[in-house]
C-alpha cells in the first residue's frame, strides 16, 4: 500500500509531460528522444517495425505557406549572403516606405520575418491561411492517392487495394509567423492488418520518383475554401500551398542531395517541441481580450494576434475559432500527427519507459504487490484517490536543486549519446 504522506511535504512529485522546450526543458528532452525514436522506427525499422521499410521509397517534403507580402528575408548560398529585397532607388510602396531592402541580413537579426511595410502586409490572409492549415495538409493526404493512381493509370479504389502512403508530419513556424510542414511519406503495401509489425513493400513500381512526382502534383492542385468573411464578398477565397516545396529522398547513405533516416527524424523531432518560439517570442497561452493590446513581442506579431483577435468576431468565421488560437497566431492544429501504421506510438514508448526503470530499481523479477501478486495482476482492488496539490516546488531552493540535477542528467545523457556515436564511427 502507497500513501503520501510518507513522501517529503506530503506529496508525490510528477513529471508535468509538456513538450514544449520553452515551459520544460526536462520533458521536452524526453519527448524529442521519443519522437526520434518514433520517426526514425518508421523509416529504417526497429521498435516493432521490421528493418525491410529501408527498401520502401520514402521521401521527407517540407510545404510551405505562400506569399502574403515580402518581409525581411535572408538570402544565402553557400558563405555568400545577397541583399534582402533589391529594388530601385526611390521606389516607394503606396504608403511611401522603401519598395524593397538592400541589406544584407544576419541570420540573427531581429527584422528577419517582419513585413517590409505592415500596412501592405496581409496579416489577414496570414492568419486566415493558417487556420485552414490543418484541412489543407488532410485534404492533401486524400489528394496523393487521387495523383499517385493518376500516374500509375489506376483508378483510386484499384490504388488503394494495392498501395498505402503512411505519413509523419509536423508543424513549424516560419520567422514571418506563417506555419509550415515538414513530413515524411513512406510507401506501403497495402495489407489488411493494421500494425506496424506487418507492412510490407509495395509492388514493383512503385519507386521514390513516382510517389515524388505525386506528391509534386497534389501540393499544384488542393485547395481549401475559406468561409466567407463578407456577405457581399465576389469571390471565394481559398488556401493553398506556397510555391516554394521541397522534397527529399531519404536513402540509406544520405548522399548529395538526399537525407538519411537519423538526419530526417532528429530534424523533424527537434521541432516537435517547439511552437511559436522560432519568432523569438513565445506565446505559451491562450489570449484575453486585455492582452491583445498589452503583448511583449515584436509589433509584427502582435498585428497578427490583433488580426486573430478581428477576423475572429465575424459569425462566419466561427468555425476557425481565431480568437481561441489568437496565441498560435490562427494554427489550432495538430503540431506533430502520423498514419496509424507509420511505426509505434509515443503511448508504446512510454510504457516500454516505465517497465525498463521498474526492472532496474527491482532486478529482472517480475514486479510484485504488496501481497506478492503480480503488480498487473486483474485480481487486485485499487482504492485510492489523488488530489491535485499544485504545480512547482515548495521553495525557491528546492526548485533549483530540481533545475540542476535534471540539467546534469540531459548533459550525462547527451555526452553518453556523442560518445557512442564517435566510438560507432571509429568501429
Ligand atoms: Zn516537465
Ligand atoms: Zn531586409
Ligand atoms: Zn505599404
Amino acid at each position: 500500500m502507497y500513501s503520501t504522506d510518507r513522501e517529503p511535504d506530503a506529496t508525490l512529485l510528477k513529471a508535468c509531460g509538456n513538450r514544449r522546450v520553452s515551459v520544460c526543458p526536462s520533458c521536452s528532452a524526453t519527448y524529442q528522444a521519443d519522437s526520434f525514436q518514433l520517426l526514425a522506427a518508421g523509416l529504417r525499422g526497429g521498435k516493432g517495425v521490421p528493418e525491410t521499410v529501408k527498401a520502401h521509397p520514402r521521401l521527407f517534403v517540407t510545404f510551405t505557406a505562400p506569399s502574403f507580402g515580402p518581409v525581411h528575408t535572408r538570402r544565402a548560398q553557400g558563405l555568400r549572403v545577397f541583399p534582402c529585397h533589391p529594388y530601385r532607388q526611390g521606389q516607394r510602396c503606396p504608403h511611401g516606405r522603401p519598395a524593397g531592402c538592400w541589406q544584407h541580413h544576419d541570420p540573427d537579426d531581429p527584422r528577419l520575418g517582419e513585413p517590409l511595410c505592415a500596412r501592405c502586409y496581409q496579416a489577414g490572409a496570414q492568419v486566415l491561411w493558417n487556420a485552414l492549415a490543418g484541412r489543407l495538409w488532410s485534404r492533401t493526404t486524400i489528394y496523393l492517392y487521387r495523383a499517385l493512381a493518376q500516374l500509375a493509370g489506376l483508378t483510386e479504389a484499384d490504388l488503394r487495394r494495392l498501395v498505402r502512403i503512411s505519413f509523419a508530419k509536423v508543424a513549424e513556424y516560419q520567422k514571418r509567423g506563417a506555419v509550415h510542414f515538414h513530413a515524411i511519406f513512406r510507401l506501403d503495401a497495402a495489407t489488411v492488418c493494421g500494425c506496424p509489425a506487418c507492412v510490407l513493400p509495395p509492388p514493383a513500381g512503385f519507386i521514390a520518383e513516382l510517389l515524388e512526382r505525386a506528391v509534386r502534383q497534389a501540393a499544384a492542385t488542393v485547395a481549401v475554401p475559406c468561409p466567407m468573411v463578407d456577405d457581399d464578398q465576389a469571390v471565394t477565397l481559398v488556401a493553398r500551398w506556397g510555391e516554394q516545396l521541397d522534397v527529399r529522398h531519404v536513402t540509406e547513405t544520405g548522399d548529395e542531395g538526399e537525407l538519411s533516416a537519423e538526419q530526417v527524424a532528429g530534424y523533424v523531432a527537434k521541432y516537435a517541441t517547439k511552437a511559436t518560439e522560432a519568432l523569438g517570442v513565445t506565446l505559451d497561452q491562450r489570449l484575453g481580450e486585455h492582452d491583445v493590446d498589452d503583448l511583449d513581442v515584436p509589433a509584427y506579431v502582435a498585428e497578427l494576434v490583433r488580426a486573430c483577435w478581428e477576423l475572429g468576431a465575424h459569425p462566419s468565421l466561427r468555425s476557425l475559432r481565431l480568437r481561441k488560437w489568437a496565441h498560435m497566431l490562427g494554427f489550432g492544429g495538430h503540431f506533430s500527427t502520423k498514419s496509424r501504421r507509420y511505426s509505434t506510438t509515443l503511448g508504446t514508448l512510454r510504457r516500454a519507459r516505465v517497465a525498463y526503470a521498474i526492472r532496474r530499481r527491482r532486478g529482472d523479477t517480475l514486479p510484485l504487490d504488496a501481497w506478492c501478486r503480480p503488480e498487473d495482476d486483474q485480481a487486485v482492488l485499487v482504492a485510492g484517490s489523488w488530489a491535485y496539490v499544485g504545480s512547482g516546488y515548495q521553495t525557491t531552493g528546492e526548485a533549483w536543486l530540481a533545475a540542476s540535477a535534471a540539467a546534469r542528467a540531459r548533459e550525462a545523457r547527451r555526452i553518453a549519446k556523442e560518445e557512442l556515436r564517435t566510438t560507432t564511427l571509429a568501429a
